[in-house]
């Protein structure tokens, strides 16, 4: 590899949560984003106080949106969302560039419970069958883009994995890890800081040759050819090999080390290859709602709907992301009122 970059400088060994790093392996042609998540996801999970099971996925679900919607290079909101028939209908996950993420599930507990009884609790079968929607909204008068993929029984990096050759006939591969850390004290804790943080990884790795026709695959399905034709077989390019292979043996400790930075990780991974990273960018536990927002929203609705919500004289509206309760004067929602 004598045409590799030589790095400019050694790994920032600091370790920094909360932070995304974009990198390129340019010899390779391969462009990905790492994530560590501490502080902010572990606000978002203990918000919500879900099973365990059930904060593991959501917080697999809040990594795996800030490595796509971090990519984004307009002002934007990317959400991720599924529904499927197991224990967990539904995720949603909305992050608005360029750092802010809040999330939230809703479960069958009585399922969740039969599952988990079962030892049917792995990711794929907390989800069950549905799809997996991504949407993307730059905002007031500008389209929306939506993409599904279905969800049969595998991980949210399956659906990753899947959605992008089909979708986006991008050569993809994404780990996540998600894990609780005990070891973490802090003083400033009210509860003594002698209590598990969650924390999350995660490392999107994309094949994105000048030359298109090097991102082919083996084709999908054989289409009309006759029964019996042999799929048509395109090798995988070289460097995607190599790429894929060096990503698929991140194991998911060394995604969630609070000690190991980021750059150091892809460091390990890529050094032989010559590896440049970009500015980092910071994510935030932040949810967008507002008194005005919920206002507006109820405004929106028939004066009927509204008459319907009004208890004990007053409208209440809890928001599902970070459970702040707005309450109304109904005269204050209603047709009339500026
Ligand atoms: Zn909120």
């Amino acid at each position: 590899m004598t045409d590799a970059p030589i790095p400019s400088r050694a790994p920032n060994e600091t370790p920094a949560d909360d932070a995304i790093v974009p990198f390129a392996v340019e010899s390779l042609d391969l462009r990905g984003r790492v994530v560590r998540l501490g502080p902010a996801l572990d606000a978002i999970l203990t918000g919500h106080d879900y099973p365990l099971p059930i904060s593991k996925l959501l917080g697999e679900a809040i990594a795996l949106t800030v490595l796509l919607g971090s990519s984004l290079k307009f002002d934007g909101r990317f959400i991720l969302q599924t529904q499927a028939d197991g224990p967990v209908r539904m995720l949603v996950v909305d992050f608005v560039s360029p750092g802010k993420v809040r999330a939230c599930a809703r479960f069958d507990p009585g399922h969740l419970e039969r599952a988990i009884a079962d030892g049917k609790d792995s990711p794929g079968e907390l989800l069950g069958t549905g799809h997996l929607a991504m949407t993307i909204d730059q905002g007031s008068g500008m389209n929306r883009y939506q993409g599904l993929v279905a969800l049969s029984g595998g991980s949210l990096e399956d659906a990753a994995h899947e959605y992008f050759l089909r979708s986006e006939q991008i050569p993809t591969r994404v780990r996540l890890a998600v894990a609780q850390e005990y070891s973490a004290y802090d003083a400033a804790d009210p509860a003594g800081g002698r209590r598990p943080r969650w924390r999350a990884g995660g490392l999107l790795l994309q094949f994105l040759p000048a030359k298109a026709e090097r991102m082919r695959g083996p084709d999908l399905d054989p289409g009309d050819a006759p029964e019996g034709t042999a799929p048509h077989a395109v090798a995988e390019d070289e460097a995607w090999i190599e790429g894929r292979s060096l990503v698929e043996t991140i194991e998911d400790v060394e995604l969630i080390d609070p000690a190991l930075s980021s750059e150091r990780l892809l460091y390990r991974l890529f050094h032989e290859h010559g590896v440049r990273v970009f500015r980092p960018v910071d994510v935030l536990a932040r949810c967008t709602c507002s008194r005005d927002g919920v206002r507006s929203m109820l405004k929106s609705f028939s004066q009927d709907d509204r008459d319907h919500m009004v208890e004990n004289g007053m409208i209440s509206v809890t928001c599902e992301f970070c459970t702040s309760n707005y309450r109304f004067d109904p005269a204050e929602v209603a047709d009339a009122a500026e």
